[in-house]
């Protein structure tokens, strides 16, 4: 299966969507991990996007979509769920010409609950494994469950760069929204309590997705 899953920064696309890869047996791309891979890594092309990342604006549409098919391209036998991408409908119209998409979910979440997720979002530095100091706080503070890696907060999940992707979610991504409700693809998810188990949530997902 190839879906989408879709929502505004700090909707929980992330969590959910490595908690679906079990679930649904297919691989997770993310391209905000495949961008902080090409910035920590200090390639020619991270030190040209960071940029982007720090400020909370978008990567031009050909460059992030060149980042994408890399690593897609390896994948499109197998399915996958991604989670990041498109953005902007130009994206979307990319995508279509690399491979047909079976769903996208379209997690809703109010903008409250957004930025105190954000405000408490930590992430790990090896395994990249999301956790919230408030709702998913780590078994020991400042670790990773996983692997014990560092728990860090990302550069963009400062107050004033959530505001600014706020906005550039507005603008941009919005219509994404409605090209997918126009081809029947759209599955909405309603998700406004931030303290529902996110097993709850990933269960309505999948039941929505095979619906
Ligand atoms: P994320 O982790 O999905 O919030 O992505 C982190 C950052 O990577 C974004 O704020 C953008 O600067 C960049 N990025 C990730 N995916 C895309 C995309 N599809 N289009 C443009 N920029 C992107």
């Amino acid at each position: 299966m190839k879906i989408v899953i879709f929502g505004p920064p700090g909707s929980g696309k992330g969590t959910y969507a490595s908690r679906l890869v079990n679930k649904l047996g297919v691989p997770h791309i993310s391209t905000g991990d495949l961008v902080r891979e090409e910035i920590r890594n200090k390639t020619p092309l991270g030190k040209q996007i960071e940029k982007y990342s720090s400020s909370g604006t978008l990567v031009p549409d050909a460059v992030i979509t060149d980042i994408l098919k890399k690593r897609l391209t390896a994948e499109l036998s197998k399915g996958f769920i991604l989670e990041g991408y498109p953005r902007t409908v130009g994206q979307a119209k990319e995508l279509e010409k690399i491979t047909k998409v079976d769903v996208v979910v379209n997690l809703n979440v109010p903008d409250s609950v957004i930025v105190d997720r954000l405000s408490s979002r930590l992430q790990c530095k090896t395994c990249g494994a999301i956790y919230n100091s408030k709702t998913m706080p780590p078994k020991v503070a400042g670790k990773c469950d996983k692997d014990g890696g560092e728990l860090f907060r990302r550069v963009d999940d400062q107050p004033e760069v959530i505001q600014e992707r706020l906005k550039v979610y507005q603008q941009a991504s919005e219509p994404v929204i409605d090209f997918y409700r126009s081809k029947h693809l759209l599955k909405d998810i309603r998700n406004e309590d931030p303290s529902v188990d996110p097993e709850k949530v990933v269960d309505q997902i999948a039941k929505a997705i095979k619906q």
